[in-house]
């Protein structure tokens, strides 16, 4: 953390929102702390035959609103307060999108590329295992995140209908179509933001042939790189973990995603005529019309800020800037559309999927798009239009907005609680 603590700079937000809206203290106090943390070591055996342990955690937030609901992320780097802030930012955006559920997440710290298919499954399975009681389609809801996708979420999904002696797909989402999954769940991230993007392109002055950059090209980046080009837009810089590349003249997505198919970098395209290899700091500087960051926390900080040329960063990763770089992104005026709205989409179709599993009747793609595009414009033109009643960033006016929904649930359910 480049910036001082993960927790502290997200709730700073809070602080800031609630300067501008009369609240009742009690609810920003209510928000300042995780309702249950628990955290585990998962014990696993390896292909070789010894056992391995990792940790792991699941966090409820906040379930003022409803059950708890976020994704599952695996990754060397996974704290607690990451957790802990991940599951924060779950319960504003769940309320961003007035869907009812408050906020959650979870993880296991491990590289998942260092195990093989079958430890990866005993491990996502023993996950289940040691939460069975903490999740539950009424309790608390994991997802895909970080590094973890709809194979994962099977196994899952498999393993607690194991323990429960019954299906119950409605505890999980982001399956596989084949478990009661949604259609539109994997490319809902992406599409989400790319409905917001569209629906305020005026008012943010964008227009059509505008140069993006992607950063990150997993769940969430791979998609919206694909979704720009298709419209027309070029995507001069992308990066993933291993490398980031650039072309002036755009580079070519669906080349980009065969590598990623492959199991290589989007860094292998350089060399190829016109693409160069470029480091991670020169790609946050590009110059660009829309700057996507679609990776992990904190990518834009303060010793960097100072050096983007996009008029525009949508955040589809989770606190990918820095309450510091904010104040200076402020100061440049570049527009940022927050991740408790941007990243939206995926958490809103996860609930599309959670319909669906409890009606029983599955929806088509054409409603998944059009509902997920009512909902993204529906939000997103309410905290445009709180940015401009109250002259502060659109990230302030979401969670002014969130607030809103909040203190009303925490005031329905009374005064003993
Ligand atoms: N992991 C995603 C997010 O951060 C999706 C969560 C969900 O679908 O529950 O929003």
């Amino acid at each position: 953390m480049l910036d001082g603590d993960l927790l502290g700079g997200a709730l700073s937000r809070l602080d800031e929102a609630a300067r501008h809206i009369q609240i009742d203290p009690d609810v920003i106090e209510r928000l300042k702390y995780a309702r249950e943390m628990t955290k585990v070591a998962l014990m696993i055996r390896m292909d070789d035959g010894s056992r391995k342990s990792f940790l792991a955690w699941r966090c409820r937030y906040d379930d003022t609103r409803g059950p708890t609901k976020g994704g599952i992320r695996f990754h060397p780097d996974a704290t607690a307060e990451e957790v802990e802030t991940l599951a924060f930012w779950m319960t504003m955006k769940c309320a961003v999108m007035d869907l009812p559920y408050g906020g959650g997440k979870g993880a296991v710290k491990l590289d998942p590329r260092t195990l093989s298919k079958t430890e990866l499954e005993r491990l996502s399975r023993a996950y289940v295992q040691a939460f069975s009681k903490v999740i539950g389609p009424d309790r608390d809801i994991p997802a895909p995140d970080v590094y973890t996708n709809a194979m994962i979420m099977g196994w899952m999904a498999d393993e607690y209908a194991t323990i429960r002696g019954e299906p119950s797909p409605a505890v999980i989402t982001g399956k596989p179509i084949a478990l009661g999954g949604s259609l539109g769940r994997n490319d809902a991230t992406a599409r989400g933001g790319y409905y917001l993007v569209d629906h305020l392109a005026k008012e943010l002055g964008l227009g059509a042939g505008m140069r993006a950059v992607v950063q990150g090209f997993g769940n969430a980046g791979q998609f919206m790189a694909e979704m720009l080009a298709a419209d027309g837009h070029r995507i001069v810089a992308v990066s993933d973990s291993r490398g980031a590349v650039a072309c002036e003249t755009g580079l070519d997505v669906a080349r980009l995603l065969a590598l990623k198919a492959e199991g290589k970098s989007v860094a292998d395209l350089a060399g190829t005529p016109g693409v160069r290899s470029i480091s991670d700091e020169e790609l946050i500087a590009t110059e660009c019309d829309l700057l996507v960051p679609a990776a992990l926390e904190d990518m834009i900080h303060v010793g960097n800020a100072g050096t983007v040329r996009a008029k525009v960063i949508l955040e589809l990763a989770n606190g990918p800037v820095t309450p510091e770089a904010d104040r200076i992104l402020d100061g440049r005026g570049v527009v940022v559309l927050p991740d408790i709205l941007a990243n939206a989409g995926g958490v809103t179709v996860s609930y599309f999927e959670w319909v669906q599993n409890r009606q029983g009747y599955y929806w088509t793609l054409e409603d998944i798009h059009a509902r997920l595009k009512a909902i993204m414009e529906r939000e997103g033109a309410q905290i445009w239009a709180i940015a401009q009643e109250k002259s502060v960033s659109p990230r302030t006016a979401a969670y002014i907005h969130a607030l809103g929904r909040l203190a009303k649930a925490i005031e329905a359910h009374g005064t003993q609680q």
